[in-house]
């Protein structure tokens, strides 16, 4: 599967910040435990931060005191996981479908009571709806 958007970087960086470009476009990492989603747990809705799709919904977090915001779930075909070699460690990369933005990884140590996976996201990558303020 591949995003159905395609740009270059030039046109990326026309619409990121530079902090959301280094994360989204070059697989960048927030700092553990400084993003603004981390310990934020309103309910509503997490979009990607570069095409605005629909990636996470609140009822899917959880505190897992891994330093960044953890989802035992995410959006029906939202998202597409890749294998990474990178920083010599087998991990499973997550982008969004839609635009290819890198979100962070997926692990298998999430809450058994549900699915057992942990989607570990930075927060940049993100861009929260409040319940709300969510038109429908
Ligand atoms: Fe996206």
């Amino acid at each position: 599967m591949s995003p159905k958007i395609e740009k270059s970087d030039s046109e990326w960086e026309k619409v990121l910040t530079p902090k959301q470009f280094h994360i989204l476009r070059k697989k960048g990492t927030d700092l553990p435990g400084t993003g603004a989603y981390t310990y934020h747990f309103e309910e509503g809705i997490y979009k990607c931060a570069a095409c605005g799709a629909v990636l996470f919904k609140s009822d899917n977090k959880y505190e897992s005191h891994c330093g960044w915001p953890s989802f035992d779930d995410a959006i029906e075909d939202a998202i597409i996981m890749r294998p990474d070699y990178s920083h010599h460690m087998i991990r499973t990369e997550i982008i969004c479908a839609n635009c290819g933005g890198h979100l962070g990884h997926i692990f298998d140590d999430g809450p058994q009571e549900t699915t057992g996976k942990r989607y570990c996201v930075n927060s940049t990558s993100l861009d929260f709806v409040k319940k709300d303020s969510i038109q429908k």
